[in-house]
């Protein structure tokens, strides 16, 4: 009996997890680096653009990236 509860509590939490990692390629505090300029991490809008306004694929950047300038502005750090 417990065996079964714990099937159905690890299934829950799969479902979970795969909604999780599904949202969290949109959140606004990644950051993201384009393809052959890996220079700069850019904040990504949700369109797709960087907020300074490059376009083209983006992945993940390192958290060793420097931030882009023209992206995170003193303000919003
Ligand atoms: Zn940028």
């Amino acid at each position: 009996m417990g065996e079964v509860v714990s099937l159905a509590e690890a299934r829950a939490e799969r479902a979970r997890a795969a909604e999780l990692s599904s949202r969290v390629v949109m959140h606004p505090a990644l950051r993201w680096v384009r393809a052959g300029d890996p220079v700069w991490a850019h904040r990504r809008l949700r369109d797709g653009r960087t907020a300074c306004g490059k376009t083209g694929p983006l992945t993940l950047a390192d958290r060793t990236v420097a931030r882009c300038p023209g992206c995170y502005r003193a303000a919003q750090r």
